[in-house]
C-alpha cells in the first residue's frame, strides 16, 4: 500500500485524516455511490446525497451516544460563527427588553472570542479567566460561581492553542451547559445529556474545514426566539434537516466517512484508547528531561494538542526546522503561545508519535 509520500502531520487544523478516508473521497469524486454523478457535482436534494446526510446523522448519534430527541446539524461558518449564533439563539431578553445574561469559563483564545461575540447579544461575563496565568489550566468545579441571572454557562472543552483540556464535566450549577468541542470532540468522553448544546468545527477530528457539527437538546431548540435571520436560526436548520440552503456537501460526505472509520475501529472507546496511548508516549518524553518545559499544568494536559517550550527561541526554531527536514511537519506553536505544539488528533497514527519521540531524544542528546 502506497502512502503517496505523506509525512507525519502534526498540524492543528485542518488536520490529518485517515488515509483510507482520503482514498474513499478520491474514489467518490468521479462517481458518487454509482449514481453516475461526481461527489462535487451532485444535487444536495438528490436521493443519493440525502442518504449520505442520513447516514452521517445516524453515525454521529451512535458514536457520540446522542439521544434521539437531540437534533444533529451540519452548518457552515465554522465554530467562529457559533460563538455569536449560540448567544443569539439562547440568550433571551427580559420581559421589558433588558439584556439577557450568559456566563463563560475563559481558558484560551477561543473562549475569549466566544465572550466577545456573545457580548453583541447580551451581558456576557467571564466568571473564570486564566489569562493572567497564560492559560495553563482549566477551572475545577467549585472554583467559580455562575450568576443567578445567567441563562447558560459556556466553556471550551479543549484549548487548541495552549494545550489544555477538561478532564471532568464542568459543573454548571444547575444552568444549561453550552460547549465548544471543536478540538477534542470524538476524541474524549462526552456526556451529551449533560449539555444543552455543543458545537465543533470539523477540521480537527471530524473532517475538512467548512462544516460545523451542532447538536441541540430539546431545551435549546425550544427557547429560540422567533424572527431570527434564517441562516442564524437553529430551528430553520432543524426543520430542513441541515438542507435549508446548499450545504457543504463535500464536507458532510467526508465527515460521514470519518465516522464510518471510527465505527470500524472501536468507536469512541477505541479512539480514546489510541489517544491516551499517543499522548502518554509524548508526555512521558516531556517529563523525562528538564530540556523540555511543558506549558500546561499536569492535571489539565490535553491529549489532542501538546505544547511545550525549549530553553530558547533559537532552539525552538531549530527544532521545528530539523523536524520538518525529517518528515515531521506542523510542530510550530501558535503565534500567541510560541514554542512547540504537536496536535495528535484521532487520525494521527501512533507511529507518528513514536517518530516524534525518537527525534526529540536525538535532538536533546545533541543540543541539551
Ligand atoms: C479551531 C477552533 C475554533 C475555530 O474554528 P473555525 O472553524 O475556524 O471557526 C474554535 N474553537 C476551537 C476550540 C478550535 O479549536
Amino acid at each position: 500500500m502506497s502512502n503517496y509520500g505523506r509525512i507525519h502531520n502534526f498540524t492543528a487544523g485542518p488536520a490529518v485524516l485517515p488515509l483510507s478516508v482520503v482514498e474513499e473521497v478520491r474514489d467518490a469524486l468521479p462517481n458518487l455511490h454509482g449514481s453516475g454523478l461526481g461527489l462535487l457535482e451532485i444535487s444536495h436534494r438528490s436521493k443519493t446525497f440525502q442518504a449520505v446526510v442520513d447516514s452521517a446523522v445516524a453515525r454521529v448519534r451512535r458514536v457520540l451516544s446522542v439521544p434521539e430527541d437531540y437534533p444533529v446539524l451540519f452548518l457552515q461558518g465554522g465554530a467562529s460563527l457559533q460563538f455569536y449564533m449560540t448567544a443569539l439563539n439562547f440568550i433571551n431578553p427580559g420581559p421589558n427588553g433588558e439584556k439577557g445574561a450568559a456566563d463563560f469559563l475563559v481558558t484560551g483564545t477561543w473562549s475569549q472570542k466566544a465572550v466577545k461575540e456573545a457580548s453583541r447579544v447580551g451581558d456576557a461575563k467571564a466568571i473564570w479567566d486564566d489569562a493572567p496565568n497564560n492559560f495553563r489550566r482549566v477551572p475545577l468545579n467549585g472554583e467559580y460561581t455562575v450568576r443567578e441571572e445567567a441563562q447558560y454557562l459556556h466553556y471550551t472543552s479543549n484549548n487548541t492553542i495552549y494545550g489544555t483540556m477538561y478532564h471532568h464535566h464542568p459543573d454548571s450549577q444547575g444552568k444549561p451547559l453550552v460547549a465548544d468541542l471543536s478540538s477534542n470532540i470524538a476524541g474524549v468522553p462526552v456526556d451529551m445529556k449533560g449539555h444543552a448544546m455543543i458545537y465543533a468545527g470539523a477540521q480537527k477530528n471530524l473532517g475538512p474545514s467548512g462544516v460545523t457539527l451542532a447538536i441541540l437538546s430539546p431545551w435549546a431548540a425550544a427557547r429560540i426566539p422567533k424572527g431570527l435571520p434564517a441562516m442564524l436560526d437553529y430551528n430553520v436548520h432543524i426543520k430542513d434537516g441541515s438542507l435549508y440552503n446548499t450545504p457543504n456537501a463535500f464536507g458532510i460526505f467526508v465527515l460521514e466517512r470519518v465516522f464510518a472509520w471510527m465505527e470500524a475501529n472501536g468507536g469512541l472507546a477505541g479512539a480514546i484508547e489510541r489517544n491516551n496511548a499517543k499522548a502518554g508516549a509524548l508526555y512521558a518524553e516531556l517529563d523525562r528531561s528538564a530540556f523540555w518545559t511543558p506549558h500546561a499544568a499536569k492535571e489539565a494536559r490535553s491529549c489532542m494538542n501538546v505544547t511545550w517550550r525549549l530553553p530558547s527561541e533559537a532552539l525552538e526554531d531549530q527544532f521545528v526546522k530539523e523536524a520538518k527536514a525529517v518528515g515531521l511537519d506542523g510542530l510550530k506553536g501558535h503565534r500567541s503561545a510560541g514554542g512547540i505544539r504537536a496536535s495528535l488528533y484521532n487520525a494521527l497514527p501512533i507511529e507518528s508519535v513514536a517518530a516524534l519521540v525518537d527525534f526529540m531524544k536525538e535532538f536533546e542528546r545533541k543540543n541539551g
